[in-house]
């Protein structure tokens, strides 16, 4: 066991995804800082994603010109979320974002941010923007970061496909190359990788630092103000993913490996109160021949259907309320839509770009797309007609055949009688994205009926779990009976979600994540 000066911290941000902007906030103000990260690299799935970020009221929403007001943003939560997160901490969310943005966009290394239209998520809402509310920053130079860029966590694409890692950071890479490069300007920070928290250390009943694993040895670090546990949900934990969400398991997930749930644990360990472990950021994940999902934000083509070959939902619904349908139907209906089965045509397979146009975060990976290996893989199946595709996928031919039948006659018509398919500003977005495939009444349905017909393998995934520790409206880490935990803070997947059990609009996790690290920074800081 070490310990020494060198131990002793101001600030410990355990995890390095979003945890990073608070660890960035409380070095620039002159807090002595410490990150440590389990994994050999920075970044978390933060640095997997698109880096949207929903911050209402921002900068970057103003300088485009959106009428985008607090008070609007706040009737949207309000209806929404309902009572699954406090009005309160909703608040200091919507007052957090915007200053947040400010602050970073003063420092170079960040640079502005910008606005990209992505409706929110729930169209028709009070105070719901067609426009959305979502920025992103802006892609990096790899260069910039010199001797750290190897801390970087690699692309997902390289990750999983080996592509090789490109001179321009873009999206989550972008986003934490920026932050890394910015803190460690500071002069006040200190990243350790290949470092573990293992539990809290508790002196008088507050926070005083962590008990960690670094490259295997047991260390110690103290932090004089306190310790932000941002190290994402416990979505790579079969154990708690059973326990909370045993429906689901962990095998489906597309969170990082380091996101076991350890963070939640430690809090748990010290009496914290808990909230929404159920839930998760959903996401339909489209089975592709690693036998792994691939986060596929909307159908361009074709339908989904359960066991039984009926339809279930709108199936171009934003991915979170997707899953949330996947989930309920699978709870309340005798057949299950996990998997589902997308059934489409050739017009699909001939459109390429409608599989990769999808894909939120995809380069061209080359060659990812090669029908004849998705077959191989047992992740596709083809057949001339609609009754041997449902004999290849198990379900009754003459419903597969009947629900298309029936589907057709809506695209005919340009109405989804059923779901209301094409009506939302977003299902009208996933068209662009791949480009209009029918001339009929509604450009979200298109008829399937040229053969061969197909059907792809769609589980329930996710992009993390979302419940976790309760805290207060400052970040801090409160107990069951509303006491504060002195000088433990949470955020990220690791804290119960301002959001409660909805998903407002593309960059809910990220904007919410970077809020809440700034805020606990925000409180160490006018600590005395
Ligand atoms: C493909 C993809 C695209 C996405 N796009 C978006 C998007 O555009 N916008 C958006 O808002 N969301 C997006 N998401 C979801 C989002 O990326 C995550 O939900 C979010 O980044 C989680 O942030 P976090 O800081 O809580 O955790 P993470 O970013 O995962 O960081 C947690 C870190 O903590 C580390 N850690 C875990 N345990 C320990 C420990 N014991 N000690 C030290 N460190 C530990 C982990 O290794 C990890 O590095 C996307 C997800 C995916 C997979």
């Amino acid at each position: 066991m070490s310990e020494n000066a060198a131990d002793l911290y101001d600030v410990i941000v355990v995890g390095s995804g979003g945890g990073l902007i608070g660890a960035y906030a409380a070095a620039a103000r002159g807090l002595r800082t410490l990150v440590i990260e389990k994994t050999e690299f920075v970044g978390g799935t933060t640095s997997y994603s698109g880096a949207g970020m929903w911050l209402p009221g921002n900068a970057a929403e103003q300088r485009a010109g959106l009428p985008d007001t607090r008070d609007g943003a706040r009737l949207y939560l309000d209806a929404i979320v309902g009572d699954d997160s406090p009005a309160s901490l909703r608040e200091a969310f919507l007052q957090a974002g915007p200053a947040m943005i400010e602050e970073l966009e003063k420092n170079p290394r960040f640079g502005e941010f910008q606005f990209l239209g992505v409706p929110d998520y729930f169209a028709g809402q009070p105070g719901a923007l067609p426009g959305g509310r979502t920025i992103f920053p802006q892609d990096f130079d790899r260069g910039e970061l010199g001797d750290l860029e190897p801390l970087v966590r690699r692309p997902l694409w390289t990750e999983r496909w080996g592509v090789d890692v490109e001179s321009t950071m873009v999206g989550g890479q972008a986003l934490i190359g920026r932050a890394l490069l910015a803190f460690m300007e500071t002069g006040n920070g200190t990243v350790l990788t290949n470092t573990g928290l293992e539990r809290l250390i508790v002196e008088d009943g507050a926070v005083v630092g962590v008990q960690a694993s670094s490259n295997g040895e047991p260390v110690t670090f103290r932090a004089g103000k306190g310790v932000i546990l941002a190290a994402g949900g416990y979505e790579r934990n079969a154990e708690l993913r059973r326990k909370y969400q045993p429906e689901i398991g962990d095998e489906w997930t597309q969170g990082c490996e380091g996101n076991t749930g350890d963070a939640l644990t430690a809090g748990i360990d010290i009496g914290a109160a808990t909230d929404l472990l159920e839930e998760s950021w959903f996401a339909p994940g489209l089975v592709v021949p690693d036998t792994r999902p691939v986060f596929y934000t909307s159908v361009w083509s074709g339908i989904w259907v359960n066991a039984a070959g009926q339809r279930y939902m709108n199936e171009r619904l934003p991915y979170d309320r997707a899953g949330h349908e996947m989930l309920k139907a699978h709870r309340t209906s005798d057949a299950s839509p996990l998997p589902t089965h997308w059934v489409f045509d050739q017009r699909q397979i001939d459109n390429e770009s409608a599989f990769a146009a999808a894909l939120p975060v995809a380069p061209d990976v080359p060659g990812w797309f090669d029908v004849e290996k998705f077959i191989a893989a047992g992740v596709l199946h083809r057949a001339d007609t609609l009754d041997e595709l449902a004999e290849l996928i198990g379900v009754p031919a003459g419903a597969l055949t009947k629900t298309v039948d029936q589907y057709n006659g809506y695209a005919r018509t340009g109405k989804d009688e059923d779901f209301g398919r094409g009506e939302a500003p977003w299902d009208l977005m996933t068209v662009y994205l791949g480009g209009a495939h029918t001339d009929g009444p509604n450009p979200c349905l298109g008829v399937i009926d040229q053969g061969p017909f197909y059907a792809a393998k769609i589980v329930l995934s996710d992009l993390g779990t979302k419940g976790g520790l309760k805290t207060d409206d400052h970040a801090r880490v409160v107990r069951p009976d509303g006491s504060v935990i002195a000088g433990l803070y949470a955020s990220g997947n690791t804290m119960a979600p301002v959001t409660g059990r909805i998903y407002p609009g593309a960059g809910g996790p990220i904007g919410s994540s970077m809020a809440f690290a700034y805020i606990a920074a925000l409180d160490m800081a006018q600590k005395s």
